[in-house]
């Protein structure tokens, strides 16, 4: 295993022959090998900086209806919360006022928000806070819409191809198509947005030859950010009886993206951090290098519940704040506040 594992660090390619390879035969040796040339590689490109953005969740309304998440529309049992324009600009405040330069607004697919809307906030945080970086998470919409995103000032777009296996992806997605999600990841390199793509690890069905669907298609595509996490079940949607991702399988993703594409964004996700006390930190240590901290207001923390057990939901941002750097420093990671643009695009913001 270790010469495959070599051969991925000195060349950030593999086959999905070597891939698959890899996964059926890790055991706790190569794995801990593995870790330790993603963190190598994570040095040489980020240094020991761990990027942050400031998460706020606007609204838990969705037109979607996704079999594994908790604000899926036929979750009855969702208490439903939508942020105004005010609240949305005080939230960035005082993340400001905390350091942060990058903002990321994620919601549900909530239609409520007009393109007008989201074009509106975008200048607005952008007036207030010309130095930071904005990052949208709203899901899919038309090319059109991104350009406009786009133009108003969005410097980067989350989108999770979620698994790249068809069968899974319609599964998983009532009356959504798998081509649809791609071709929005594609609208959205090509209208110039930093992207960040992703997939959920231990999905019901899911195997190592969906990971080595997922891992191409990731090399492939090129993106400037990759979303991982574990797949946890939340009591009130269809899966709720299913098993969740492991620590284990999600951080032999985490560093295998982080080889394939070494200058990648990849955040130690709070899915990670929730499945356990100290997901957060073994994801960083496996190669990610970016948290992503809570700003929304604490009277909706408890309602953005896309699984179950998710973790800082009753805590002030300033708490969040500390709490994460504190992580962080505990694992040898030194945090850095700045927008953390990818290494590709420093010279062209
Ligand atoms: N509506 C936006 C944001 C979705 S929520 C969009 O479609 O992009 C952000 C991410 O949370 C999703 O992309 C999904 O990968 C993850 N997620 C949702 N439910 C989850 C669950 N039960 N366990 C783990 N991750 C989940």
């Amino acid at each position: 295993m270790k010469n495959i594992i070599d051969q991925i660090y000195n060349t950030s390619e593999a086959t999905g022959d070597e891939l698959l390879r890899l996964l059926n035969n890790v055991d706790e040796e190569s794995t801990a090998y593995l870790h330790l040339r993603a963190h190598e590689k994570r040095l040489s490109v980020y240094g020991n900086k761990v990027f942050m953005r400031g998460l706020i969740e606007f609204t838990n309304y969705c037109k979607s209806n996704c079999m594994y998440c908790g604000i899926r529309r036929d979750n009855k049992n969702a208490d439903r919360y939508r942020l105004d324009t005010e609240t949305i600009l005080k939230c960035c405040r005082e993340g400001h006022e905390l350091g942060y330069r990058t903002f990321v607004l994620q919601g549900g697919e909530d239609p409520f928000y007009t393109d007008e809307d989201i074009v509106t906030l975008v200048k607005a945080i952008k007036s207030n806070h010309p130095d930071c970086a904005i990052t949208l998470s709203i899901g899919e919409k038309s090319k059109e819409s991104y350009r406009r995103y786009k133009d108003a000032g969005a410097d980067r777009y989350l989108l999770r191809h979620e698994t790249n296996t068809k069968t899974l992806y319609e599964k998983l997605h009532p009356d959504m198509s798998y081509e649809a999600r791609i071709r929005c990841l594609q609208d959205l390199k090509e209208i110039g947005f930093q992207v960040g793509a992703g997939f959920m690890v231990g999905l019901p069905g899911q195997g190592n030859e969906d990971y080595v669907k997922d891992l191409l298609f990731l090399k492939k595509l090129q993106p400037h950010m990759v979303g991982i996490g574990p797949f946890i079940p939340q009591q009130d949607t269809p899966l709720a009886g299913a098993n969740s991702g492991t620590l284990e399988t999600t951080c032999i993703m985490l560093s295998l993206v982080r080889l394939l594409l070494p200058k990648v964004l990849l955040p130690a996700t709070t899915a990670l951090g929730s499945l356990d006390p100290k997901g957060r930190e073994r994801g960083l240590q496996a190669g990610g290098n970016v948290v992503m901290p809570n700003l929304s207001p604490t009277n909706v923390r408890d309602k953005y519940l896309l699984y179950d057990g998710k973790i800082c939901t009753g805590d002030e941002a300033a708490h969040c704040r500390g709490c994460i750097e504190r992580r962080i420093q505990s694992v040898g990671f030194e945090v850095d506040m700045s927008r953390g643009d990818h290494v590709d695009r420093l010279t062209q913001k």
